[in-house]
C-alpha cells in the first residue's frame, strides 16, 4: 500500500507535542510492515535546518492563494528511511518565534488559515498525481485540523485516493470567520452544515470529519468520549453520526527514542534489571536544579504544554499544599504566560523543593523522565497522552486523571490491581486540586511506607509494551478496509439540509448515501 501522511508535525523535523511524536514514528512502523509511506510536511525554516540528508526539489505547483510557486522538496526523515515531501512556501513557513501555530504570547498567527489552506491544496495536488512525482498514494492519512482540508479537497474528485483522518485533539478545530472562507476561495457549496460551516464559522477540522472515508482518534476511550456532548467540543453530533466510521487506535511509543536502556540524553542508562542506576539519574536531576541530593526524597516530574487542558491550573493550586510534604518537584513546559509566571513565582517561593523550567527542551524532558520517581498528569482531557507511556517505560510511576488515553494506559494501584500485579500507577477522578492532591499523597505514602508495592508498580510499568507495532497493525487493517471497495467520490451527503434546527450544525447530518457497506472496524469500535 502507498500511503501519504498529511501532517503539520513530524519529529524530529518539527514537533510541539504528541502529533509530532506520532507522525515521526508511525510511518516507519508501517514501513516495517511492508507499506510505502511518505510524509508531506510544511517546509518550516526550522524543519529545513534539521534535515540531515540531502534535499532536492521535485516539483513546483501553482496553488490558489499563493502568488509564488509552491515548491515540493524531497528529503528523508532523519535517521529513518521515510521519504518526506516538504511543502515550501517561504512567506508562510518562515522562521517565527513561538510555535508553528502561535506567537510567544499564545496568540494564533494571523495567517494560519492561509498557511494551512495552501499546504492542504499542495498536498491534495500531490495525492492526485498533479505534481508529476511519478508516485501517487492509494490512501492519504490526514492529521488534525491543519490537514483538515485535504480530505475535503480530495472528495471533489471522482478518481482519488481513499482517506483516513485522525483527530489528535478535538479542541483544536481551526475556526475562522466567514470572510476567511471567502478569501480562501473555497467551493461555495462547502458553506453548509454538511460542509465546513460550523455555527457561522469556517471549520477546518470538519473537512476531515465530514469528508474522510474513515476517522480515527488516538485512544479507544477518547473515541467514546468525543461522541458525548460534555466532551465533544460542540461537534459530538457529527461524530455520533459517523460513529460506524470512527475507530480508536491507541498511540504507540517510539522505543528507539524513549527507552532508558538506550537513551543518549540521560545521565546513566538503565533497565528493569539495573534499576539501581536510575538513582544516578535522580541525583543528576537534583543537582541540576539545586535540590538536596537525597535519594529517599520523592521527586515528581511534570512535562507539558501549560494550558487548562493539561490541568496546569490544578497543579499550580496544589503546589503550596504539596510543598508541606517532604517532596521535590520539577516542571518543564511552555504555554500560557499566566501559568508560566505562576510556576516561576512558586519556584522562587520554594527554591529547595520546586524548579520550573519555562521553555522547550527535548533533552531535559528525557532527563526528567529518567530522574524522577513519579510523573504527574492532571489533564482535564487527554486524547492519548504520551508522557505517561514514556514514564512507565522509565520506571517513573504515573499519577494521572482518569480520562481519555490516560485511563487506557495506566492501571490504578487499587488493592485488587496490586494483588494481581496489574497496577502501574495512580488515578484520580475529579478535575479538582483536592482530588489531585489526594492522589499525590496516596503515591507519596506508597513510596515512603510500602517499598515492596512501589517496586512492584515500577516493575509492572516497565514491563508494559506500548510499541508502535500493535498500533501500526491496527492502522494497516483500517487502511485495507478503506480501500475496499474502491473509494467513492462523496463520502458525505451533498443534499443541503432544509428543515434542520441550528443545533444540528454540530453534526446530525443525514445518513451517508455513498452506498458503501460499512465493514466492521478492526479495533475498538466506539
Ligand atoms: P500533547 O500533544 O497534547 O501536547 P502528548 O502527551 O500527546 O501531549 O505529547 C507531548 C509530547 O511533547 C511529549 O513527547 C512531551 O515530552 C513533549 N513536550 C511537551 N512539552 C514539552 C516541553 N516543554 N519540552 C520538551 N518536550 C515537551
Amino acid at each position: 500500500m502507498k500511503i501519504l501522511f498529511a501532517t503539520s508535525e513530524a519529529y524530529p523535523l518539527s514537533k510541539t507535542g504528541g502529533l509530532g511524536d506520532v507522525c515521526g514514528s508511525l510511518p516507519s512502523a508501517l514501513q516495517a510492515l511492508g507499506d510505502d509511506v511518505r510524509v508531506a510536511l510544511p517546509a518550516y525554516q526550522h524543519a529545513l535546518e534539521r534535515v540531515t540528508g540531502g534535499v532536492r526539489e521535485v516539483a513546483a505547483l501553482t496553488v490558489p492563494g499563493h502568488d509564488q510557486p509552491v515548491r515540493v522538496l524531497e528529503t528523508l526523515l532523519p535517521e529513518r528511511a521515510v521519504p518526506v515531501y516538504l511543502i515550501s512556501a517561504p512567506a508562510l513557513f518562515d522562521d517565527r518565534p513561538g510555535t508553528p501555530y502561535h506567537d510567544p504570547d499564545g496568540r494564533e498567527w494571523p495567517d494560519n488559515a492561509l498557511r494551512f489552506a495552501v499546504y492542504s491544496r499542495a498536498v491534495a495536488a500531490l495525492a492526485l498525481g498533479q505534481a508529476g512525482l511519478g508516485w501517487t498514494p492509494d490512501l492519504v492519512h490526514g492529521h488534525d485540523w491543519t490537514a483538515g482540508l485535504v480530505p475535503a479537497l480530495l472528495a471533489q474528485h471522482e478518481r482519488r485516493p481513499a482517506t483516513v483522518f485522525t483527530v489528535h485533539n478535538l479542541a483544536h478545530q481551526g475556526l475562522y470567520p466567514r470572510e476567511t472562507f471567502d478569501q480562501l476561495g473555497l467551493p461555495p457549496a462547502w458553506w453548509a452544515l454538511d460542509g465546513l460551516e460550523f455555527y457561522g464559522q469556517l471549520s477546518f477540522i470538519k473537512g476531515g470529519l465530514v469528508f474522510a472515508d474513515w476517522l480515527t482518534t488516538v485512544s479507544p476511550n477518547y473515541a467514546r468520549e468525543i461522541c458525548r456532548p460534555d466532551m465533544g467540543c460542540g461537534i459530538d453530533g457529527l461524530l455520533r453520526h459517523r460513529r460506524d466510521r470512527l475507530v480508536g487506535v491507541l498511540n504507540g511509543a517510539d522505543y528507539d527514542v524513549w527507552d532508558p536502556s538506550n537513551d543518549p540524553l540521560i545521565t546513566r542508562p538503565y533497565g528493569p534489571d539495573t534499576l539501581a542506576r536510575k538513582a544516578e539519574n535522580k541525583r543528576a536531576l537534583q543537582r541540576l536544579f539545586g535540590f538536596a541530593e537525597a535519594p529517599g526524597t520523592p521527586l515528581i516530574a511534570h512535562i507539558s504544554r501549560l494550558v487548562p487542558q493539561k490541568g496546569t491550573d490544578l497543579l499550580i493550586e496544589t503546589i503550596p499544599r504539596l510543598m508541606s510534604e517532604q517532596v521535590q518537584m520539577v516542571v518543564l513546559g511552555r504555554g500560557e504566560p499566566r501559568f508560566a509566571q505562576a510556576l516561576t513565582d512558586l519556584a522562587a517561593r520554594y527554591p529547595r523543593q520546586l524548579a520550573a523550567y519555562v521553555g522547550y527542551s527535548e533533552e531535559l524532558a528525557h532527563r526528567m523522565t529518567a530522574g524522577a520517581d513519579m510523573f504527574c498528569m492532571p489533564s482535564r482531557f487527554e486524547p492519548c497522552g504520551l508522557n505517561q507511556i514514556y514514564s512507565l517505560r522509565y520506571g517513573t510511576v504515573p499519577i494521572v486523571r482518569r480520562t481519555g488515553g490516560l485511563a487506557d494506559t495506566v492501571v490504578d494501584a487499587s488493592a485488587e490491581a496490586v494483588a494481581s500485579d496489574a497496577a502501574t500507577g495512580f488515578q484520580f477522578e475529579q478535575a479538582t486540586s483536592h482530588a489531585l492532591l489526594e492522589a499525590l499523597r496516596r503515591a507519596l505514602r506508597t513510596y515512603g511506607q510500602d517499598a515492596k508495592t512501589w517496586r512492584q508498580l515500577v516493575a509492572a510499568g516497565m514491563r508494559q509494551d506500548f510499541s508502535w507495532e500493535r498500533g501500526a497493525r491496527a492502522y494497516q487493517a483500517l487502511y485495507r478496509q478503506a480501500l475496499q471497495p474502491p473509494a467513492q467520490p462523496e463520502p458525505a451527503p451533498r443534499s443541503r439540509p432544509s428543515a434542520r434546527v441550528r443545533r444540528e450544525a454540530s453534526g446530525r447530518l443525514p445518513r451517508e448515501t455513498s452506498g458503501r457497506v460499512p465493514l466492521p472496524p478492526p479495533v475498538a469500535k466506539v
